[in-house]
Parts: C-alpha cells; sequence; structure tokens
C-alpha cells in the first residue's frame, strides 16, 4: 500500500499558490458586446491570416475577415456585426504592433450569423472534419494557439494511439478550463469522440490536477461507455499543464529531446480546444468567442466571461468594475508564464486564457542581484537544466553554448525564475535568447 499517494507526477517543479479561489466557483456569464472589437491577423501559431476586407465594409458576426495563408495558419472572423472602420498597426498583446481590423459593432444589431449549415461529423472523412475544423479557425485555447486542425493531420507515417486531453490548468488564477469542464462536460466529450473518428487513435485520457475535484465529477459523470476515455486525477504541481509533463504523468514516457510527442504515439490537445472543436460540429458557428478568466486582487469583480475575439482589455476590466486603486499590472495569461501588458487597447485574442491584475504588493522588484549559486534553479527545473549556466551565458550572449546545454529544451515555465533569491528574471533572458538564436539562425540561412 502507498501511504499519501499524491497521482502520478514528475520531478522537480514548483508549489506557486494556487489563488484559484477567487473565480473557481463562479458559473461563466456572457458579456455585453463592446462598442468596437479589434481583430489582429496574427492571432495563431503560423502564418497570419490573409486580409479579406475593405476599410468601410458591413460584415455581419461570424463572416470571414481573413482567410488561412497556409495549412499551418487559422482564418479570423468578425465576432461582431459593424462596419470596418480602419485596418493597420494596433497594440498586440504580445507588445508588438500587429495588422489588425477594427470593426464598429453595430449596437442595434441582434448579432445573429447568417444561416449555417452544421456539418454531420460522423458523415464527414478526417480530410474533411480537418478542413471544417480549419476553416471553423480553431486553435488551441490554453495559450499556444497552435492551429488545432494541424494537429489532427499527424504525417501519414505517424499514428497517434492515445489522447491526452490537458486539463491540468496548473497556472495560478486561472479557472477557464476548470468551468468549461464543469459546465461544458459533454462538449470536451464531443470534442474527444470527434478527435478520436480522426486520428483513428485508440484512447483518449483527460488529465485534471486533483484541485478541481467538481471538474473531474462532471467528467466522469459524462463519459461515454462506447469509447475507451477516462479521467486521470493528476498531481497539484507547477507546471503539470506543460506537455511534456503531463505526457510523462499520464503515460510514464519521456519524450526524447527534439522530438514531438507524436513520436511517442500521443497527442494532447487542451480541453478548451476540445470543446471548441465539439462547437463547431454542435452549432456550426466558427470560433468567434472565448472563455477568459478575469482575475487577481486588482481587478474589482473576477469573473468568468464568454468575450467575443477582438474586445479591448480596457473594455473588459470595465465590465467586471475596473480596477482597484493598489493596481500595478494587467498580465494575459497566468502569473508564471503570462505577459504584461503595457496599453489598455491590447484586444483578447483566441489564446488569452485570462487577464489577472496584480498590485503593487505583487509585482516583483525590477531589481535583481547577482548569481549566489544556490542551486535552488536546478531543483526547479523540470527539464533538469541548468537555469543559472544558462543564465550567465545568456547575460554574455553567449548563445552557441546556450544551444549545447540543450536552451531548445526550455520551456520558459518560469519555475526557475520563481524560485530565485537574487530575482534573476531567468524565463525572460532564455525568450529572448531563443529569439536571438532564430535571428542569428536566419541570417545565416
Ligand atoms: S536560483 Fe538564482 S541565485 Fe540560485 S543558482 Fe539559480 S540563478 Fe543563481
Ligand atoms: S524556464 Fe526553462 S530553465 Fe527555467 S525552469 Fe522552466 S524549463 Fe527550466
Amino acid at each position: 500500500m502507498r501511504l499519501f499517494y499524491r497521482g502520478p507526477h514528475f520531478d522537480h517543479g514548483v508549489h506557486p499558490p494556487e489563488l484559484k479561489e477567487l473565480t473557481s466557483h463562479l458559473p461563466i456569464r456572457r458579456m455585453p458586446y463592446p462598442d468596437e472589437v479589434v481583430l489582429p491577423l496574427r492571432q495563431h501559431a503560423g502564418a497570419p491570416a490573409k486580409l479579406a476586407v475593405n476599410k468601410g465594409d458591413r460584415v455581419i458576426r461570424g463572416d470571414t475577415i481573413a482567410t488561412a495563408s497556409g495549412f499551418v495558419s487559422a482564418p479570423v472572423h468578425a465576432s461582431a456585426s459593424g462596419t470596418v472602420v480602419d485596418i493597420g498597426l494596433w497594440p498586440h498583446p504580445d507588445g508588438t504592433m500587429s495588422d489588425a481590423v477594427r470593426i464598429e459593432v453595430d449596437r442595434y444589431s441582434p448579432q445573429v450569423t447568417r444561416p449555417r449549415m452544421v456539418p454531420h461529423w460522423e458523415g464527414l472523412t478526417p480530410k474533411e472534419i480537418v478542413a471544417a475544423v480549419q476553416n471553423a479557425g480553431v486553435v488551441g485555447l490554453g495559450g499556444a494557439a497552435f492551429p488545432t486542425h494541424v494537429k489532427l493531420a499527424p504525417p501519414p507515417d505517424v499514428s497517434v494511439e492515445t489522447i491526452i486531453l490537458n486539463g491540468a490548468e496548473c497556472e495560478p488564477y486561472l479557472t477557464t478550463d476548470h468551468r468549461i469542464m464543469v459546465e461544458y462536460p459533454g462538449r470536451v466529450q464531443l470534442g474527444a469522440r470527434i478527435m478520436l473518428h480522426t486520428l483513428g487513435a485508440k484512447r483518449v485520457v483527460i488529465g485534471v490536477e486533483r484541485n478541481k475535484p467538481d471538474a473531474i465529477e462532471a467528467l466522469r459523470a459524462t463519459l461515454p461507455t462506447d469509447i475507451d476515455v477516462s479521467v486521470l486525477p493528476l498531481t497539484v504541481k507547477y507546471p503539470q499543464g506543460a506537455e511534456k509533463m503531463l505526457i510523462h504523468a499520464v503515460t510514464g514516457r519521456e519524450v526524447p529531446s527534439g522530438k514531438l510527442p507524436v513520436s511517442l504515439g500521443v497527442l494532447v490537445q487542451n480541453v478548451g480546444s476540445a470543446a471548441s472543436i465539439g462547437e463547431v460540429f454542435e452549432t456550426g458557428l466558427p470560433l468567434l468567442e472565448r472563455i477568459v478568466t478575469v482575475s487577481g486582487p486588482g481587478v474589482k469583480h473576477p469573473a468568468n466571461l464568454i468575450v467575443p475575439v477582438g474586445t479591448k482589455v480596457g473594455d473588459l476590466l470595465d465590465m467586471c468594475g475596473g480596477v482597484t486603486d493598489d493596481a500595478a499590472e494587467i498580465v494575459f495569461g497566468g502569473p508564471m508564464m503570462g505577459v504584461a501588458q503595457g496599453n489598455l487597447d491590447a484586444p483578447i485574442i483566441k489564446g488569452t486564457t485570462g487577464v489577472i491584475v496584480l498590485t503593487f504588493a505583487q509585482v516583483p522588484d525590477a531589481r535583481s542581484y547577482p548569481c549566489i549559486h544556490c542551486g535552488r534553479c536546478l531543483d526547479a527545473c523540470p527539464m533538469m537544466l541548468n537555469p543559472s549556466l544558462l543564465g550567465d551565458l545568456a547575460r554574455t550572449g553567449r548563445y552557441g553554448e546556450m544551444e549545447a546545454e540543450h536552451l531548445a529544451d526550455c520551456m520558459l515555465c518560469g519555475s526557475c525564475t520563481y524560485v530565485c533569491p537574487s530575482n534573476i528574471p531567468l524565463a525572460q533572458l532564455f525568450q529572448a535568447s531563443k529569439s536571438a538564436l532564430k535571428r542569428v539562425k536566419a541570417g545565416a540561412a
């Protein structure tokens, strides 16, 4: 007998405060349409979408405003009916400027879409399902925004046996996936069923951290009996939701360095993406809105909201009563891997899992100190890297040596930064180093 069994887990990692109680019990509500939505053409990994409207065009909710510009790309749809008032550069949540379509929302519109066919997935071939998912603009909703249809079409020489649905949601504050599993378990199951059919896979395992017992219960209560789908409660530890950690927890196997999960016959999708696939085949609607956790002590009324894609973060925060007097920083995503925002006009995009408002007391001191070689970052790193050494190399621009120290395996989880007593922004240094390496290689090609 194993006493104190915590469920499958991985070595190292950290235990930041979960802080989910602000929103984990709050049912998802729909936010009213804002006066304007701004839709960047770059909302997913891969090639940006290709503009398909002109300034002055009237658009109906659901219309395609930008088409996929290749296979690893996804279209963008009007999330509200209105008039295209501008096309041009706009602040992007990643801190850059990006081409975007601004739509002034028609406040008298009933916001219904044009009549559309609801595809019966059972009668479709895998290729047709992949095309339908791409046409609907579905991308990974867990944050990375990789086009979902690409994962459903692996190369012909590989086969997927196990689909893992990622319901770990290990970042503090975020409860988007939690509420999806509690409120839409049927949609998650439908998405799982469609993925099994498309990939010819054998089983689906839904991995959920143990701190979401109501989600585990809701999923188990709706488990289909005619296909192999199960729910696996996971240890509560950060970053349990990272793809490689999750695969290790579920299968006991490690994805080799430089390889993709499919090399083990495994595919990972976020539970929100599974629900989104289910929704496409339930309603025929493309991805027009997403569920966003708005939380943190700096927001007056935390909530889980259905938000039209393109809603400006300022409008979303107004909807939540605004921010408190001691609000200091707005972060898109969770506090471990999220991106601090410098502009209230930055829009919610398909990959925005949450908007977290931190107070002055929470924002880390920007000063950092020399490394004291305490080794805490080595104990925290789930990829068994040496963040202290990588940090030294990053500060002196020795990117080639960083590569030899397996920089590529760093998933920027921020565990090392979290534990560093010298307050060294290690993950930020690694992110900048990865970009620098990419530029160097592109220049050399
Ligand atoms: S945790 Fe910070 S101070 Fe300690 S070894 Fe790592 S980088 Fe150096
Ligand atoms: S950010 Fe990279 S180096 Fe730091 S703990 Fe995560 S994987 Fe390891």
